[in-house]
């Protein structure tokens, strides 16, 4: 239950207020418990030696060619070097030692394509395509140490991509598909890859959607600016349209790969080497090509798929709904899973295509057993209504996780309610593009979870808040999320540009990674995300968090989604300016002036009951989209130019670019 707390608690210090109070908790049960990967010593065995934690989940968890013997090296900070002198290949990690091992039978991939067309990949397929990919890759001239561009729908052939580019010590760089050809010029370009992947298209919302006029627009010269570093383009055949192709440069990947051989010796790289460069959403600026390197990062991310989807490698069916071209796509479609073994759902399309209960009808298909999908996802499920998951049989699930954002406590509450069917534990699993896995989230046996609050740092991190002095913040007190100890998934750096990382994460506080999350601690030390500390508002000298005040407006029964900014106001310094959504039937509510005025007065009445008058917003504007970026996430930035009248700034990471312009339209209109 969301109840008031005073506002001026001097606790909380200057950093930010705490306001919203959440007292719901959810134990696992004792079954769950007893089964569980993870059990309460974790957190014991881990502050015990922290560093020798480390070392044994890298050697348990991987297939090390040679041998590390020095675990952490820190004396080039904030440039960690970790396993240094090992050497491994990601490729053969994820996908050979599981057939060598007796495993090559077992599914890794039961890919959906959005038109029905369904494919299922076991571990010996996926190492027969991952190593001709490989030696297609070294035919047109591919070299350890590369860069490579991969722009691709959600298909097997991405993940093989992948992992071919892995094999042979090449770092990919994954652009979401369907980002401009503005978007994927300046990332090829600051990688300077060589070579691009990509498809003639993809099926999205029931058509195909092409995909390589994009890249022959992005290598086209312009203004007379240097020849593309790119040499080659492979392209995948998925929708058969029509393509242009340059003679000498385009490839068609079916035939490249039918060429070569299935058998390919992986490349064993420097436990350092980069495995890949990915531009973060951009959803406070202009994106950040984060870097990743091989041993540290392959760890991290198979220990906390391991330990909290609790993965069970011969009994789970896993799904995780991310984009390859996300971070989380990344960590927990490609490596985490295939590192460990599991078998897992791919699906080309979106949740409403060719109807709004296509996920649940594959999780009933295929028996997923852990889902891992983002706030985002799940607000829209709940705007569509409880029947159409209630519609299908999701007895199989498990773990449920999320990713992404806050998540309101509400949607919450009903992803466990309706798509948990009131048992699974849920993780809410805070991390970023930058640390390469999963920091803070809780243990399915062992935490009792807390709508709303990721909760605790994973047994091996080292997580705190703190104010504006960089001290810690005690129980009940708000401020900075930052990192204070080296993790082994963390970036080695921002390609190509060592002052801009040193300057991003390390120069708020000394010798603290700061992550750029507002945070608070509870009464139990539990860490609860309160949004991005840019989106900070600060209204009459109180600073308030945007999560809060949408987590409220979100649990009136008549609001879909949130998006709250704090603007520019001649009289408090901001004022609080909330742009909503409105559930289905209430939609037509606010299509009158009237009808407007009354939907305002009983959203601020509600928001100043949940939290206190100070939180209430000044203005309350109903629109039918919010901007988000191409992993889910509100771009509020962009909706603070809106609130203070301002040419709207850069959208280029825009899932859908319109959205901006029905707003503003939206607005201007005559209500
Ligand atoms: P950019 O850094 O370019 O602005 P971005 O931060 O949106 O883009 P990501 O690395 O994909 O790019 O997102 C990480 C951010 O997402 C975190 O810093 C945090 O703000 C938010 N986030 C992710 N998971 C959670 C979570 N479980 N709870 C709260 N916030 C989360
Ligand atoms: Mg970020």
């Amino acid at each position: 239950m969301t109840d008031t707390h005073p506002t001026s608690d001097p606790a909380s210090g200057p950093s930010l207020e705490n306001l919203l109070h959440e007292s719901r908790s959810f134990p696992p049960s004792e079954e769950f418990a007893a089964q569980a990967n993870a059990k309460a010593d974790l957190y014991e065995k881990a502050s015990a030696d922290r560093l020798e934690f480390w070392a044994e989940q890298a050697r348990e968890l991987l297939t090390w060619k040679t041998p590390f013997t020095e675990t952490l090296d820190w004396s080039g900070a904030p440039v960690a070097r970790w396993f240094a002198d090992g050497t491994l290949n990601a490729a053969y990690n994820a996908v050979d030692r599981h057939v060598e091992a007796g495993h090559g039978d077992r599914v890794a991939i039961h890919f959906e394509g959005e038109p029905g067309d369904t494919r299922t990949v076991t571990y010996a397929d996926l190492q027969q395509e991952v190593s001709r990919a490989a030696n297609a890759l070294t035919t047109l001239g591919v070299q350890t140490g590369d860069r490579v561009i991969i722009y691709l729908p959600m298909l097997v052939e991405s993940v093989v991509a992948m992992l071919a580019c892995a094999r042979v010590g090449a770092a990919h760089s994954v652009v979401f598909g369907g980002f401009s050809a503005d978007a994927l010029r300046s990332r090829i370009a600051d990688a300077e890859a060589t070579l691009v992947i990509t498809a003639d298209g993809g099926y999205r919302r029931g058509a195909p959607s092409a995909l390589k006029p994009a890249v022959d627009e992005a290598l086209a010269p312009k203004d007379g600016a240097d020849p593309t570093s790119v040499r080659k383009v492979l392209v995948v055949r998925r929708t058969e349209q029509d393509v242009d192709w340059v003679e000498g440069r385009d490839v068609w990947w079916h035939e490249a790969l039918a060429a070569e051989s299935d058998q390919h010796e992986p490349v064993a790289v420097e436990a350092e080497h980069p495995l890949f460069i990915l531009y973060t959403s951009g959803t406070t600026g202009k994106p950040k090509g984060i870097l990743h390197t091989t041993g540290g990062y392959l760890t991290q991310t198979a220990y906390t798929h391991k330990n909290v989807f609790d993965l069970k490698p011969e009994t789970d069916v896993y799904w995780c709904t991310a984009d390859i071209g996300w971070v989380t796509g990344h960590s927990y479609v490609v490596y985490g899973p295939l590192v460990n073994g599991a078998t897992q759902v791919l699906y080309e399309g979106t949740p409403d295509t060719p109807h709004r209960g296509r996920w649940w009808e594959l999780i009933e298909k295929y028996k997923v057993s852990i889902l891992y999908t983002a706030p985002t996802a799940i607000r829209t499920c709940m705007k569509w209504g409880d029947d159409i998951p209630g519609g299908f049989d999701l007895s199989s699930l498990r773990v449920l996780g999320s990713v992404g954002e806050p998540i309101n406590p509400e949607a919450w509450m009903w992803y466990r309610r309706v798509i948990g069917g009131d048992r699974t534990p849920i993780v809410d699993t805070w991390w970023q593009t930058e640390t390469g896995a999963i920091m803070i989230s809780p243990l399915p046996g062992v935490t009792a979870a807390k709508p709303g609050s990721a909760q605790v740092p994973l047994p091996g991190i080292v997580a705190t808040v703190v104010d504006d002095e960089a001290k810690p913040v005690p129980d009940g007190g708000g401020g900075y999320l930052v990192l204070s100890e080296p993790w082994p998934s963390m970036l080695r750096g921002i390609w190509g540009d060592l002052e801009r990382y040193k300057d991003t994460y390390w120069s708020r506080f000394e010798n603290l990674y700061f992550a750029g999350d507002g945070a608070k601690k509870d009464e139990d030390g539990d860490i609860w995300l309160l949004g991005r500390v840019d989106d900070v508002m600060n209204v009459s000298g109180h600073r308030l968090s945007t999560t809060e005040i949408e987590s409220a407006l979100v649990s009136n029964p008549i609001v879909a989604e949130a998006a709250v900014v704090g603007a520019n106001d001649e009289t408090t310094g901001q004022a609080v300016v909330a742009f909503v959504i409105l559930r289905g039937e209430h939609a037509n509510r606010a299509s009158t002036p009237e009808g407007a005025a009354e939907v305002q007065k009983e959203l601020r009445d509600h928001v100043g009951k949940e939290i206190g008058p100070i939180a209430k917003p000044k203005k309350i504007l109903v629109v039918a989209e919010l901007p988000k970026t191409r992993s889910g996430k509100i771009m509020r930035r962009l909706l603070r130019d809106v609130a203070e009248d301002r040419a709207v700034g850069d959208a280029t990471t825009l899932a859908d670019s319109s959205v901006m312009d029905l707003i503003t339209a939206g607005l201007q209109a005559p209500a």
